[in-house]
């Protein structure tokens, strides 16, 4: 083959090797070049005669996307695409990508190990046994959890995973979900206030948005009657922080699970630090190293498909068809 045909820039990205990339651009003869820039006279220099870009942070505003006359595809490392201008991308027929599914698995066991901690306490007593505290006591009580219900706001991807796994505990799954049509398999379909009075963990699994910051305030914690655990690991401002760590220490709340916290990293005087019934990691749910492989194998694959005039998996801004830079087939 022809050799680079194409140019293609990863404008910036944190994974460290970008072997994944080099393999899907060597088979379409592409030159891949790791530019690690966010400066946008930067970006533009560099990435002016582009065919296409992978991008994670840096702002693509529509003066940089003005400014790149090849380009015909940006894929975007994952699933938010709010660094990319995408109103001024489908005016320039530049099509976004982005890979909305690449750890469903993680962020799923991920809750699920935040609820089996929580509800064993393994987290509580490791550090009891470590300080020398050899004693079962310490952690009464425990529940099981058969018979024991998870409401789950938010009913996409992620939380169907976290339902099929908590099933096989015994677990009754019911979840608020304004945007599903029917209940899925196995799954009780209820409003907003029946979940939260109803269930005994409570996992957030849907996106941030303006009808979602703060979904979960102090009124919401003042209809949870069954002292719940609360598991979060889809973003921290869907839960308003405050109201949870006066619920926690109300003891409207059992404890909580979060993966994700309103600020990231939370500031060292954050009282959820010092709550021996709360469990924290470090926004790690998307993790692992298949993961990682999938996901930059796939943002490239995008851009590869897009190059060789073919559909990528996932488009972001449909509105682009009928008028793409790239000539598709389809
Ligand atoms: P998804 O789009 O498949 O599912 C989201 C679900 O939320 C949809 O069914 C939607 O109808 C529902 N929803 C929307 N607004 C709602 C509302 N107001 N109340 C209740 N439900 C509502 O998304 P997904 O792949 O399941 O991911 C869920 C979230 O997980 C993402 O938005 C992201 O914030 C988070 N996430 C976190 C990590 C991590 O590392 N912790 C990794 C990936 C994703």
């Amino acid at each position: 083959m022809e050799k680079n045909k194409f140019k293609v820039v990863i404008t910036d990205c944190d994974h460290g090797s970008i072997e994944e990339e080099k393999k899907e651009f060597d088979r379409i003869a592409a030159e891949l070049i790791l530019a690690q820039i966010e400066e946008e006279e930067e970006l533009i220099r560099v990435c002016t005669d582009a065919d296409g870009l992978l991008n994670q942070y840096a702002l693509l505003t529509r003066k940089v996307l003005e400014t790149l006359p090849k380009c015909k595809v940006i894929s975007r490392y994952g699933v938010g695409v709010d660094s990319v201008d995408l109103k001024a991308a489908t005016d320039l027929g530049i099509i976004v990508a982005n890979v909305p599914d690449y750890c469903m698995d993680e962020v799923a066991n991920q809750t699920i190990a935040m609820i089996l901690t929580l509800i064993r306490k393994t987290a509580f007593f490791d550090r009891k046994v470590k300080s020398g505290e050899w004693d079962f006591h310490l952690g009464i009580p425990i529940y099981r959890t058969k018979g024991k219900t998870l409401g789950l706001i938010g009913c996409g991807k992620i939380g169907l995973e976290v339902a099929k796994r908590i099933s096989a505990f015994g677990v009754k799954v019911m979840t608020f979900d304004p945007y599903l049509e029917k209940a899925p398999e196995g799954i009780e379909l209820k409003d907003f206030d029946s979940v939260l009075k109803e269930s005994n963990f409570i996992s957030v699994h849907c996106p941030l948005n303006n009808s979602t910051r703060h979904l979960i305030g102090e009124k919401e914690f003042r209809k949870m009657e069954k002292k719940p655990l609360l598991i979060n690991t889809s973003r921290g401002p869907i839960i308003d922080e405050k109201a949870l760590i006066h619920a926690l220490r109300e003891g409207i709340l059992s404890g909580a699970g979060l993966d994700v916290l309103e600020t990231e990293p939370p500031d060292s005087q954050n009282p959820l630090l010092r709550m021996e019934n709360v469990v924290l990691s470090p926004h790690v749910g998307f993790y692992s190293e298949e993961s990682i492989s999938e996901l930059k194998r796939r943002t490239a694959k995008n851009v590869a498909d897009v190059l060789t005039g073919k559909w990528p998996d996932s488009v972001v801004n449909h509105e682009v068809r009928g008028k793409t830079r790239a000539s598709m087939s389809g």
